[in-house]
Order: structure tokens, then C-alpha cells, then sequence
């Protein structure tokens, strides 16, 4: 299963912004965004030249798929559903990003990152329904229940991430019983419970061309 092994700080300092890939680091100062928010490279400090057009649709492509960690491959089927499917396709895009069981171990804080989420899920860590998947795109439906293997619920790098995230806001489409490191998916998350800052008809229109 290919997945980006970069250096993920570039990524940020490309897009210009936090994009909160490496957990807790992207709190403090040792964060590259606050140290050296200039593009990386040789050239990364030069006066930046004003996107505009094409530019911003591929800026805020780019942007989203290294947020959820995808592949151009896989982000382009997600469009492809997405563009087939009824309702509006960019809503329906981010929705689909959303339902990776990945992304969900994150929201739910059993991760303090979506890339750690994707190394638990890939670990064997993480149940759907009682049975284990490991399949980081897995798309989670209405009435499952995710949850942490039993014998993984005492492992530091969970326990750290649920001390992280205890004070981070669930959104609505889920539900979690912390003390049984249990969620539930009540609903398909809607365009306003999914907090990401993308402009996602950008990325329709890039597509659409
Ligand atoms: Fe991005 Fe986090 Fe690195 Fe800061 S520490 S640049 S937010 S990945």
C-alpha cells in the first residue's frame, strides 16, 4: 500500500499553514510553520508570486490530500465516486475522506494524528464492530462501532492520545464511551460538522476541467 515517507513539516510550510499531520509538535514552537513559514527549497524564501486560477484549484488539492494522507490515485476515485453520486460533489468528496476508518480513529482520539491513526489502524489496534480491520481506507457506515482492541487500550501511544484529545471537541456525527475507548458512527458527517480548511468546490472545478 503506497503511502507518502517524506518529511510532512514541508508539506505544511508548502501549503503555507498548519496542517496538523505530526500530533502534538504542531502545538508548540517547535512547529516548522512557526519557526520558518516560507516555502521549502533553495528559492522558499523569494518574494511569492500571487496564485491565482489554476494555482489556487491545485493548492487546495494538494492540501487536502496531504491532509488525509492520499495518494493522487486514490484521491482522483474518491472524486470519481464522488462526481457520480447525487448531492453536491464536493460535500460528498469530503465525506468520503471523513468515513476512512483512519480519519475516524483520529477524530474519536486514538491518535493524536491522522498519519499515527493510519500506523494504528494498519497495526491491528482498531475493531469495526468487533473485528479487526486494518485497512486504513476502510469507509465506515452509519451504526458502526469503532473501537480499540482490548489488550491495545493500555499501550502508551494510545493512552497518551486520549489524554491529548480529551479536551478536543467529537464531531457530531460521532459518538465515544472513553472509558470503553468505544465510538459509534450516528450519521454521515455533514460539510459543517467537518472542520478542515479547504475550499472544496476548488478542487471540483480543478477536476471538472
Ligand atoms: Fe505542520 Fe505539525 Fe510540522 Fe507544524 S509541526 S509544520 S503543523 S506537521
Amino acid at each position: 500500500m503506497a503511502r507518502y515517507t517524506g518529511p510532512v513539516c514541508r508539506l505544511c510550510r508548502r501549503e503555507g499553514m498548519k496542517l496538523f499531520l505530526k500530533g502534538q509538535r504542531c502545538f508548540t514552537e517547535k512547529c516548522a510553520i512557526e519557526k520558518r513559514n516560507f516555502a521549502p527549497g533553495q528559492h522558499g524564501k523569494d518574494r511569492k508570486a500571487k496564485i491565482v486560477g489554476y494555482g489556487l484549484q491545485l493548492r487546495e488539492k494538494q492540501k487536502t490530500k496531504r491532509i488525509y494522507f492520499t495518494l493522487e490515485k486514490q484521491f482522483r476515485n474518491y472524486f470519481e465516486k464522488a462526481a457520480r453520486a447525487t448531492g453536491v460533489t464536493g460535500e460528498r468528496l469530503l465525506q468520503q475522506l471523513e468515513r476512512r476508518l483512519d480519519n475516524v480513529a483520529y477524530r474519536l482520539g486514538f491518535a493524536t494524528s491522522r498519519r499515527q491513526a493510519r500506523q494504528i489502524v494498519r497495526h491491528g489496534h482498531i475493531r469495526v464492530n468487533g473485528r479487526k480491520v486494518n485497512v486504513p481506507s476502510y469507509q465506515v457506515s452509519v451504526g458502526d462501532q469503532i473501537s480499540v482492541k482490548d489488550k491495545s487500550s493500555k499501550l502508551v501511544v494510545i493512552q497518551g492520545a486520549q489524554e491529548f484529545s480529551s479536551h478536543q471537541t467529537l464531531p457530531g456525527w460521532l459518538s465515544l464511551d472513553r472509558d470503553k475507548l468505544s465510538g459509534t458512527v450516528n450519521a454521515l458527517p455533514k460539510r459543517e460538522e467537518i472542520s478542515l480548511p479547504v475550499n472544496e468546490q476548488l478542487i471540483v472545478e480543478l477536476y471538472s476541467k
